[in-house]
């Protein structure tokens, strides 16, 4: 397994990834990239440690092949998700989970094809890759897919084939990490019609594949002007981008799905891949509830609040959503069944359950936080420097105290909570977790398909039979 170091220099591969207008010529250096790079490096650094060794490689890029797997698999992934407290939505656990799926499931693909997603797996987990994914057309119109859209290849797709390969021109939303990242998956998990097979692609390209550009959605590192300010921006701003395809080309040996709408599906669905990682998804989403909760109840009991019995109800009800998610991951491993190839699957009822419900779930965990601070995150000053002014820090001791609590540990801890809640990175974390599932509704839907409505309705049909107009 490779060190966070060695993560480190091979970043600079020449890799196009543009901020405010130009090109940033080094990622590992730079303001808006070094942060997440270093805190991903920390994570690769963790992964020699024993609860992730598998044969030699990072266990969370490998097949679970027993229940005790999954377990150890969570286990592995709540190390990591703890590392950042769940701040980092797309750690390399993610797609790697995706890639194990693939790899156990080799006849969910074409023939021809088959033997790449298995070299794929190979290469994330004997590698410790950091793999990225883009699988969403980019956001010009829903009204269609693509092959109805004023332009031709806008949505990524075949440009050209060749013997050796294909050459890929377009665009593709959102790769979070992507500017980090190794690799990136590129594929499509929006439903296509038979008009649209030329987007019906997926493959796995470098990050520094020439032709690929990144387009960076406003970085907020660079803006976090301290940790004591800013201390989660100024570890854990992912950073997104939109990646284009300036007439790529991709080898054979990296190509996955091919002009194949169906074989999209049965890549995301038949191989368990989406039920997988988004298991890991949830995993991580429970360590950041945990620490949503653990800051709310910190904060009440601060302010000196947490004995009104107002606020024990808001306290209970982040208990209560937290507490869901955290055994939404249990009843997942619990109901977990082997496949037809032997992997173990999180059960998709227990997970698309939870998950349909998150882009309520988040929100309302962020209104109960924003309810308990109040202007307390306002309260504070306007940056570390007015802590160490002797100017300034004699008035802020002296009226931004709380009993017990001396100033600088109050400012602190209410500048944590502006940076979960209300700072920019807030805001993109809010919209994160509300859609990197895909949208609130294509959640429900994935609910609504897994839930075990048969029995549901056999119960009601049940009862309805039980009497009839006869009945005392
Ligand atoms: C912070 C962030 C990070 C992300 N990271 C990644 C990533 O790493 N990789 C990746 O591939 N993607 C990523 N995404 C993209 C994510 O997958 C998409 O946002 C998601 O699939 C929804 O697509 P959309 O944003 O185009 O929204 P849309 O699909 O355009 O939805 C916008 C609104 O229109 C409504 N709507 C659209 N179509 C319909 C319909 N048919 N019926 C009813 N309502 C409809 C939706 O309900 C929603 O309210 C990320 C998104 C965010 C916000």
């Amino acid at each position: 397994m490779r060190t966070g170091a060695e993560y480190l220099a091979s970043l600079k591969d020449g890799r196009r990834v543009y901020v405010d207008g130009v090109a940033v010529d080094d990622v590992a250096h730079h303001p808006a990239f070094a942060p997440i790079a270093r805190t991903i490096a920390e994570l690769f650094d963790l992964a020699h440690g024993p609860a992730f060794a598998h044969d030699g490689v990072n266990r969370l890029f490998v097949p679970p092949r027993s229940r005790e797997d999954l377990t150890a698999f969570r286990s592995a992934a709540t190390v990591w998700a703890e590392h950042t407290h769940g701040w980092v939505g797309r750690s390399p656990d993610h797609v790697g989970a995706f890639a194990a799926a693939f790899a156990a499931h080799p006849e969910a693909f074409a023939e021809r094809l088959a033997p790449n997603v298995v070299a794929f797996q190979r290469r994330v987990a004997e590698q410790s890759l950091y793999v990225s994914y883009a699988i969403v057309p980019p956001q010009v119109s829903r009204a269609t897919p693509a092959s109805a859209w004023e332009g031709d290849l806008i949505q990524v797709g075949v440009a050209e084939e060749r013997a050796d390969g294909i050459v890929v021109r377009g665009a593709q939303m959102l790769a979070t990490g992507g500017a980090v990242a190794d690799e990136i998956l590129v594929s499509c998990i929006k439903p296509l019609t038979a008009e649209d097979t030329d987007f019906a692609i997926s493959f796995a390209v470098p990050v520094g594949a020439a032709g690929l550009k990144l387009h960076c959605r406003r970085p907020y590192a660079p803006a976090a002007t301290s940790r004591f300010d800013y201390p989660l921006t100024s570890r854990f701003d992912e950073t997104d981008a939109l990646l284009v395809f300036d007439d790529v080309f991709i080898p054979w040996e990296r190509v996955f799905v091919y002009r194949d709408i169906a074989g999209l599906r049965r890549q995301f669905f038949e191989t368990g891949a989406h039920v997988l990682g988004n298991w890991q998804a949830q995993i991580r989403f429970a360590v950041k509830l945990r620490f949503l909760a653990g800051l709310a109840r910190k904060v009440a009991a601060v302010n000196g609040v947490d004995r009104f019995p107002g606020v024990v109800e808001k306290l209970g009800e982040l208990a209560s959503l937290t507490s869901l998610v955290e055994s939404a991951v249990l009843a997942a491993e619990y109901a977990a069944q082997p496949d037809d190839q032997g992997m173990w699957r999180p059960d998709a009822q227990a997970l698309y359950g939870v998950m349909g419900l998150q882009a309520e779930l988040y929100p309302r965990v962020l209104a109960i936080l924003r309810d308990l601070v109040g202007g307390g995150v306002l309260q504070v000053p306007s940056s570390v420097a007015d802590m160490t002014s002797a100017e300034t820090r004699p008035d802020i001791d002296r009226y931004v105290h709380s009993p017990g609590v001396p100033a600088e540990e109050r400012v602190k801890l209410f500048k944590l909570v502006w940076d979960a809640i209300g700072s920019e990175f807030a805001g993109r974390h809010h919209q994160y977790e509300m859609f990197y599932a895909g949208a609130p509704f294509v959640a429900k839907g994935y609910a609504f398909r897994n839930y075990d409505f048969d029995t549901a309705l056999a119960a009601v049909d049940s009862f309805l039979a039980s009497y009839d107009t006869e009945t005392p």
